[in-house]
């Protein structure tokens, strides 16, 4: 039986990296130099090069295997200035593939909540949109999108890294557009 979905509380402290970024914008603006044009050239940075993490809430780790290889050197996703990062508070971008499984529920919830603003979620494979293969099981209780805001769907069971390249480039339209 699947668990009614509970209302996140999502967090909009400071966080300490745009609470840095607060501190050296003021500093700017006091030399002169506008506000805008300084998140003008944030928002130019983090498109230019989106910091990357990966997360899974369950699954078959195929997904997994497919966002390895888009970060290999066949495709080789730094190319384009991503990068794949392990703390949530470093990212702008969070990869989740697997079904919301019930223990590893809360940690996602704990990601998405320690990821500052502005944030773009992107969803890989079927998992995270309808349970995928795990519809029905008594440990699932997605999709995710019960529980966060979901900005980007890349179908597939696994998808092709192609897909989740494309997934990506859709995300830093919705971190423009956020920004
Ligand atoms: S979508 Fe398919 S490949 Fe990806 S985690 Fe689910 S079952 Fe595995």
């Amino acid at each position: 039986m699947n668990e009614k979905p509970k209302t996140i509380a999502v967090n909009k402290k400071t966080t300490m990296n745009s609470f840095k970024l607060e501190a050296d914008s003021d500093m700017l603006t006091k030399r002169g130099i506008k506000k805008s044009l300084i998140h003008k050239f944030v928002t130019y940075c983090r498109k230019k090069s989106p910091w990357i993490m990966h997360m899974s809430s369950g699954g078959c780790n195929g997904c997994s295997i497919e966002i390895a290889a888009c970060i290999g050197p066949k495709f080789d996703v730094e190319r384009f200035g991503m990068v794949s990062k392990e703390l949530p508070r470093h990212a702008d971008i969070i990869l989740i593939e697997g079904p919301m499984t019930t223990k590893l529920k809360n940690r996602v919830l704990d990601i998405y909540n320690k990821t500052p603003e502005p944030k773009v979620v992107v969803a890989i494979g079927t998992c995270p949109m309808s349970n995928g293969i795990y519809f029905d099981c008594y440990n699932v209780n997605g999709p995710l999108d019960r529980f966060i805001p979901v900005d980007v769907y890349v179908p597939g069971c696994p998808p092709k890294p192609e897909a989740i390249i494309h997934g990506i480039v859709q995300a830093l339209e919705k971190l423009d557009e956020k920004a």
